[in-house]
C-alpha cells in the first residue's frame, strides 16, 4: 500500500460510518408513537418506553429514555398536543440512564418527580440540578391531570430501591416501568437494592386490583394485558424456586445452567442480549444470598 492509499482507507471508512449515521437518522426516526387508552400514549425508541399523558391540562410524561433523543421525543409529543407539547410533570420509575437520560432537558421546565432514594442516586452520579426530582416521596403521590386521577405507587426493592409504577386510573392503563420486562429475562440491578423476591412480591401485590381489561406498559417491550404479566410473573417464581433449590444442593450459577435451569424458558425470555440467562440466574442466586 502507497501512503496515499494508506491515508485514504481510514478517511473513507469515516466518510462511509457518517453516511451511514445520517443515513439512519434521515430515514428511519427512533421514537414512534402509539395510543393506549384513555389519556395515554407510549413512546417507543431506545431506553426505556415512555408513558405520556396528553389532553387539555397537558402533558406528563413517564421517563424520558436518552438525552440525544430529546428532539425526536418533543416532536413525537408536538403531534399528541399541538401548541401544549412541554411536558409540565415527569415521574421517573426509578433512576437508571435509559429512563432519567432526558431529565436534564425537561426538567428545566418540567416538575420531577421521583422515589425518594432515585433523587439520591442521581445525586451520587453528580447529576445535572435541573435532571433532578424536586417533589420525592416515600410511599407514593397522586397526581390530577387530564380529566383523571394518576396515582403513583412505590415498589420497595424491587428492579431498584427506587421503582415507582404509574396507575392512569381513569384510562385503565399502568406503567410498570422495569418491574416488567417484556421482551426478555428482567435486569435485577441488586447493586442498586433491587431483589428478584422484591419484585415477584411487588407484582403478586398488583395483580388482583388490576382491572380485566388494563393496559399494561412494560418498561422494555410492548404494551400487553394482565395475562402477559401473569405469564411474566409465574416465569420469575418458576426461575426463582429453581434456583433455589439448586442453591441448596450446592451449584452455581455455571453448573445451574448446565443442568438446564432456564432451558424451557430461553426459547420465549432468552433472547434479549442484555439480560442473557446466566445474568438473570446470576441474579437470582445474588437476590437469595
Ligand atoms: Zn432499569
Amino acid at each position: 500500500m502507497t501512503l496515499l492509499q494508506r491515508s485514504l482507507v481510514p478517511a473513507l471508512l469515516v466518510l462511509f460510518g457518517l453516511g451511514l449515521a445520517f443515513g439512519r437518522q434521515s430515514k428511519q426516526p427512533v421514537v414512534r408513537a402509539e395510543k393506549v387508552a384513555g389519556t395515554v400514549s407510549v413512546l417507543f425508541g431506545e431506553g426505556g418506553n415512555i408513558g405520556v399523558s396528553s389532553g387539555a391540562d397537558g402533558i406528563l410524561i413517564v421517563d424520558d429514555q436518552f438525552e440525544r433523543l430529546v428532539p425526536e421525543i418533543e416532536a413525537a409529543l408536538a403531534k399528541l398536543a399541538p401548541g401544549k407539547a412541554a411536558p409540565r410533570f415527569l415521574v421517573n420509575t426509578h433512576h437508571h440512564g435509559d429512563h432519567t437520560g432526558g431529565n436534564a432537558h425537561f426538567g428545566k421546565s418540567a416538575v420531577v418527580l421521583a422515589h425518594e432514594n432515585v433523587r439520591a442516586r442521581l445525586l451520587d452520579e453528580k447529576a445535572p440540578a435541573t435532571a433532578l426530582p424536586v417533589v420525592t416521596y416515600a410511599d407514593g403521590i397522586a397526581l390530577h391531570l387530564n380529566g383523571e386521577e394518576i396515582r403513583v405507587l412505590h415498589v420497595p426493592g424491587a428492579h431498584t430501591d427506587g421503582d415507582s409504577v404509574v396507575w392512569f386510573k381513569g384510562s385503565n392503563v399502568v406503567h410498570l416501568g422495569d418491574l416488567y420486562f417484556q421482551l426478555g429475562y428482567p435486569f435485577v440491578d441488586v447493586a442498586s437494592g433491587g431483589n428478584v423476591l422484591g419484585l415477584i412480591e411487588g407484582l403478586r401485590g398488583l395483580l388482583p386490583g388490576l382491572p380485566a381489561d388494563v393496559r399494561l406498559v412494560p418498561g422494555h417491550g410492548v404494551v400487553t394485558g394482565r395475562e402477559g404479566l401473569e405469564e411474566y410473573v409465574k416465569m420469575l417464581e418458576t426461575l426463582t424456586a429453581r434456583v433455589r433449590e439448586h442453591l441448596a444442593e450446592g451449584r452455581d450459577v455455571k453448573a445451574m445452567l448446565a443442568a438446564g435451569v432456564t432451558k424451557d424458558f430461553d426459547p420465549r425470555w432468552g433472547n434479549f442480549a442484555f439480560v442473557p440467562p446466566e445474568k438473570f440466574v446470576a441474579s437470582i442466586v445474588d437476590s437469595l444470598r
